[in-house]
């Protein structure tokens, strides 16, 4: 599947919202979430994208509600192609619901020992498959991939702890990344909530965030994703 988003990504200006909803909601949980999501964010801009990252197995529910604004996204692939694999997801087997992909968070990194090799073998093999690569880093020192569409900045002391990081360490990372990565969107991750994102809408590179908890509820997603509205 060739990505739709592709021309659009490095346009400056553009904001992105990407809701990980890790290991939660069923699928009883699907239509009402995207009820009150397309109805709250009716109508955006076209430069502002909403990415849903559900877990695997509700991928082909969600995709009946992905049509712009909303665009549906994995957690994860496997480094292997198709074949014998057994629990893997390969990057092909995705790209027939999703048009992007998660790769590298942190707790995949730290809870499953997920290596800077295996990560790169992911991304080549999304890639292959025309999945948009969102890659996360948890510092400037993290190796970034060639070819991944997006870096989200996620220090893992900020993810889920409801202590965000300051916008001038963001920045300071941001300003290193962008000096040798240009093209990809830089996101930030970690603790975006109500109370925390306009402090971050300044931050010099900053195309949109990358938000786990705050994400759950249909309504205080949008309102971070209106909040953030010219
Ligand atoms: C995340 O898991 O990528 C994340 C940023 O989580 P939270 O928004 O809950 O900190």
């Amino acid at each position: 599947m060739q990505s739709s988003y592709t021309a659009l990504h490095y346009t400056m200006g553009n904001k992105i919202f990407i809701g990980n909803w890790k290991s939660n909601k069923k699928i009883s949980d699907i239509g009402p979430y995207f009820q009150v999501l397309t109805s709250e964010l009716a109508p955006l801009p076209d430069t502002t994208r909403v990415i849903v990252c559900p877990p695997y197995s509700l991928l082909a529910d969600v995709k009946k509600y992905a049509r712009s604004p909303i665009y549906l996204g994995a957690q994860d692939v496997s480094a292997f192609p198709e074949g014998a694999y057994t629990g893997e997801n390969s990057a092909a087997l995705l790209a027939e619901f999703a048009e992007y992909v998660i790769i590298g968070h942190s707790e995949r990194r730290n809870m499953l020992g997920e290596t800077d090799e295996h990560l790169f073998e992911k991304v080549r093999r999304a890639r292959e498959a025309n999945l948009n690569v969102i890659y996360c880093i948890q510092n400037e020192l993290d190796e970034i991939p060639d070819d991944v569409q997006f870096i989200a900045f996620e220090p893992p002391a900020a993810i889920g702890t409801g202590n965000p990081e300051s916008p001038e360490r963001i920045s300071a990372v941001f300003e290193e990344v962008h000096m040798k990565n240009e093209s990809p969107a830089l996101l930030y991750g970690g603790s975006v909530n109500e109370q925390s994102i306009s402090q971050f809408f300044d931050i010099q590179h900053l195309s949109g965030f990358l938000i786990g908890g705050a994400s759950l509820d249909a309504f205080g997603f949008s309102k971070l994703i209106t909040s953030w509205q010219d």
